[in-house]
């Protein structure tokens, strides 16, 4: 994807107030990330480490999203493949929830996606950051690409609302 900066970043904020968006923590060092190699930048916010946050770039168009870690799952998951990039992981899963945007994630309606807990699915489909349990596949890095982005997309598209209704 494209380098965002600061100020895109913060406007592409989906699923929370302006003010959330302004205040909430960026990575630092935006210049300095391997924007090449993202599908997605995701990041924990380093003052609350069970939020998480994503951005894309679709049709051009800055998309982001407020994540949290699920407290109701805890110990007792058992998923240990991502979601998003399918990766398998022995322990390094968590079950993140987006409130939806607009009315319906204000009235507390959210949607959850079991994803990589270090949010580096990017990485882990251009086999730039392993995670010592195999799966085997006979993807090639492009299919796993490809299949990132459309899983992506349609979590992005359950947080807009805009499927089942
Ligand atoms: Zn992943």
């Amino acid at each position: 994807m494209r380098e965002l900066t600061d100020s895109e970043i913060r406007a592409a904020f989906l699923n929370c107030s302006k003010g959330e968006a302004k205040r909430l923590n960026l990575p630092r060092e935006l210049s300095e990330l391997p924007w090449v190699d993202l599908d997605f930048l995701g990041w924990r916010d380093p003052q609350a480490p069970d939020r998480a946050y994503l951005v894309t770039v679709q049709d051009d168009r800055p998309q982001a999203v407020v994540l949290r870690s699920s407290s109701a799952a805890g110990w007792q998951l058992r998923r240990s493949i991502c979601s998003l990039c399918v990766t398998a992981h022995t322990g390094g899963v968590s079950l993140l929830v987006a409130p939806l945007a607009g009315p319906a994630g204000r009235q507390g309606n959210s949607v959850g996606a079991y994803m990589c807990s270090d949010l580096a699915c990017s990485l882990y489909v251009r086999g730039l950051r392993e995670t010592g349990t195999r799966i085997h596949e006979s993807l090639t890095p492009e299919q796993r690409i490809d299949r990132l982005r459309g899983n992506l997309a349609g979590f992005l598209a359950k947080v807009r609302g805009a499927e089942g209704n």
